[in-house]
């Protein structure tokens, strides 16, 4: 099942295609040709180019990116004073067809296969717009649901989420528990069959926009150790005593919309338990690796964006009677970006590969996106440079992208994290 495409043909905008009749993984070009790679692409953001994906993703690929071109494109300045983008925009993405693609349409998803899935978030780095959190409502929050959730569950929230009318956000981190997770203070007590949830969360991406959030929370304090006593809860907007505060500034993302959260005495039902009580951080662990993939993802998406763009801008720029790209250091830079992008984007296409066989271990995932968001910031640092006074211009897209890049090591567990998690595997006796 997985093998397909897209499983149905109930969005495909016009463009239905035979579906293929193997993995995507192994389709080759359309007309038996082998694809091009990266590094022999002529650009690194080309449709039509990388061994993972085929024809069909191709299609899909054309209709991302005219989507953020024209729906997100020109309207992302006026998000990023807002905060926020806009909950239209949501609906039109609901739409497309370019929200829960990976999930199964029996769920009420879209039926895509994960790397249908990678194509949304790489369009939407392409177009340098960070502000629609789509990729955490589609790839963090859905799955969650999807593989621990209630048939009752999945029915309420999947369509509404697929169609872009229901936004999800995930609530982790609060002001003194962040790489900590065992540290969450946030509880939920049992009133009869209901629970009481009490605490605060912090930096929540789509907290503001939120209809339903995901919740971690201590269920039991007398446990052998924190980590078996949280629970998950599926938190409405609207709840009584669900309360969100004050959209948060910040350095970079300004079109996204970060938000802290308060649980004043919720009264929840216990069908907002997601999976089993005391069972939260099992849950975590099992999906945080795809989460780590989708920002080594990003990261290495934006990477190769931030390299186009300051590709174009050497070639025209004009110091001292010639281009910056006639300049032999500006040419070995060049050359070591791309190489560096290059090499990145081929172990990160390795993981996505693994992760679409359910073979990506967490060790390998935390290592992408050390590896991959680290990258990010020197190329950020050293595009911004090629770019001179104007690279320090918000007008200038690399502006943008540099800011962006800086959250990338921080958030999804902090790369000092990720170290901790390689290392452990390395000096674990198996
Ligand atoms: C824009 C943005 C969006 C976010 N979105 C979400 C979201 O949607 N949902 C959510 O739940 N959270 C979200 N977060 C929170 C994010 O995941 C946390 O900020 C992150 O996990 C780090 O936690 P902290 O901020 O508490 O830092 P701390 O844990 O206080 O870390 C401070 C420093 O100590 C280091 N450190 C901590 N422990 C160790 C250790 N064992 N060894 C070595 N160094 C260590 C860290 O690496 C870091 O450098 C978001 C954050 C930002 C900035």
């Amino acid at each position: 099942m997985a093998a397909r495409l897209f499983r149905g043909s109930r969005r495909w905008w016009g463009y239905r295609c035979a579906l293929p009749s193997r993995p995507a993984a192994r389709c080759s070009h359309s007309g038996g040709e082998e694809r091009l790679e990266s590094p022999s692409a002529k650009k690194l953001t080309d449709i039509g180019i990388r061994r993972i994906f085929s024809s069909e993703h191709d299609i899909f690929r054309e209709s991302v990116r005219k989507f953020f071109q024209e729906e997100v494109i020109p309207y992302h300045a006026e998000w990023e004073k807002a905060g926020e983008v806009s909950k239209e925009l949501w609906e039109k993405a609901g739409k497309q067809g370019l929200l829960g693609v990976n999930i199964a349409e029996l769920h009420g998803g879209i039926g895509g296969d994960f790397y249908s899935a990678a194509v949304v978030w790489e369009e939407q780095a392409y177009s340098n717009c960070t502000g629609p959190g789509f990729s955490l409502h589609s790839d963090i929050v859905m799955p969650y649901i999807v593989n621990y959730g209630s048939e009752e569950q999945i029915k309420h929230f999947i369509p509404q989420m697929t169609s872009g009318k229901y936004i999800g956000a995930i609530a982790m981190t609060e002001p003194g528990a962040g790489s900590d997770l065992q540290g969450v203070r946030t509880n939920a007590k049992k009133d009869g069959s209901d629970w009481i949830l009490n605490g605060s969360k912090v930096f929540i991406t789509n907290g503001w926009l939120s209809d339903v959030v995901l919740v971690v929370a201590v269920t039991n304090r007398e446990a052998q150790s924190p980590a078996h006593g949280i629970s998950l809860f599926l938190v409405e907007s609207g709840m009584k005593g669900f309360i969100k505060g004050q959209k948060l500034q910040k350095m970079g993302l300004k079109a996204q919309d970060t938000a802290e959260l308060f649980f004043e005495d919720v009264r929840l039902p216990a069908s907002s338990l997601l999976g089993e009580e005391n069972k939260g951080f099992y849950y975590l662990m099992q999906e945080l690796p795809q989460e780590r993939l989708l920002i080594a993802e990003l990261a290495v998406s934006a990477s190769e964006f931030m390299f186009e763009e300051t590709r174009n801008y050497v070639k025209e720029r004009k110091v001292f009677g010639k281009t910056v790209a006639h300049m032999q250091t500006v040419q070995h830079k060049l050359a070591e970006l791309k190489t560096h992008i290059c090499v990145t984007r081929a172990f990160v296409d390795s993981c996505l590969q693994l992760h679409e066989k359910k073979r990506l271990d967490s060790a390998t995932a935390s290592m992408a996106k050390y590896w991959a968001s680290d990258l990010q910031n020197r190329v950020a640092y050293d595009c911004v440079q090629l770019h001179g006074g104007w690279g320090y211009m918000w007008e200038y897209p690399i502006a943008k992208a540099y800011v962006d890049a800086r959250v990338q090591p921080i958030y999804g567990g902090t790369n000092e994290i990720m170290k901790e998690l390689i290392a452990r595997d390395i000096v674990h006796d198996k």
